[in-house]
């Protein structure tokens, strides 16, 4: 099954794909407060009886003029982890981490399928990261493992585009990977009964040639690691997203460096779970000063 929150008239609303188009899953279920995402999230074993039969509702949207909206919850929590690839580690040329690099973003970041990737004059070095994303459906703390697929509601396709000036400028990630509008999520949730989170292709594609090409198998943590290690220190939550991490391919570790441009366009595809393409946009506000700019330039690394 796949999921997606369409922005309608009516505001942003979960949808059920069928072959023809979109079903309002609010409207098909007779629950109306399933047409919201974290309403639909909340209990997902009931929701998924609710979509189930929602899948032979009537189509209300085609998918030609379907507006995706970004698949998180407003408020909830973005996990997220770098260096999850051995050969992203061997192209940064740094350690294999002992321990998982955990790092959150906000929300606010997220923006859908088709939407523009927002790139500002004070970061130069914007930069793409093609990942396999995890929704959460149920609550838990101190998930074995074995258990951690029970937790998914469904995997989408994410882009951590990252602004590299700012995130290595100093020790902690926070501004360089929360940048308005620089998570690119969607385009559908598919359910894990459709596909295997644990092996399935991933391709970005800038202007239509390959930069990423990889496959999750190589994750160092794979999805159940993940749910594992997240759980054992926050409860997790219905609507939690969890970024798996890029391979390797990124602009940063290419020589000389390929960061985003003002009228480029990004395409992340995932195997079995779909296609996420986002063109850029530079942010022609002006900034407040030219400090931030000028000292984000000297970046250490
Ligand atoms: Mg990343």
């Amino acid at each position: 099954m796949r999921l997606a929150a369409l922005r309608t008239a009516r505001g942003t609303r979960v949808h059920v794909r069928r072959a023809e188009g979109y079903v309002d899953l609010g409207d098909a279920s007779g629950q109306p407060e399933l047409a919201q995402l974290d309403h639909a999230l909340a209990d997902w074993s009931a929701t998924r009886a609710a979509v189930e039969e929602a899948a032979h509702g009537v189509a209300s949207v085609s998918p030609r003029e379907a507006d995706f909206g970004p698949l998180i919850p407003a408020c909830r929590r973005i996990l997220c982890v770098g260096r999850n690839y051995t050969e992203h580690i061997e192209e940064l040329e740094r350690q294999t981490p002992a321990w998982p690099e955990i790092f959150a973003r906000f929300s606010s970041t997220a923006v859908g399928a088709d939407d523009p990737i927002q790139i500002t004059e004070l970061s130069e070095q914007a930069d793409y990261e093609g990942e396999l994303a995890v929704v959460i459906g149920r609550r838990g703390r101190h998930v074995a493992a074995s258990d951690a697929l029970s937790m998914v509601a469904g995997y989408t396709v994410c882009n951590d585009v990252s602004m590299r000036d700012w995130q290595l400028r100093g020790a902690q990630w926070t501004t360089g990977k929360n940048f308005d509008g620089t998570l690119p999520v969607g385009p559908e949730l598919v359910t894990p009964d459709e596909v295997d989170g644990d092996d399935l292709a991933l391709e970005t594609r800038l202007n239509g040639d390959v930069v990423q090409s990889a496959r999750t198998a190589h994750m160092l943590l794979g999805v159940r690691d993940l749910i594992e290690f997240l759980s054992s220190f926050t409860l997790l939550e219905p609507g939690d997203l969890i970024a798996t991490g890029t391979p390797a391919g990124v602009g940063l570790a290419r020589k000389p460096p390929l960061f985003l441009r003002d009228g480029d366009v990004v395409e992340v595809t995932i195997e079995g779970v779909g296609s996420l393409r986002n063109p850029v946009q530079l942010d022609r506000r002006p900034p407040a000063t030219e400090r931030w700019r000028a000292l984000a330039r000297q970046t250490s690394s």
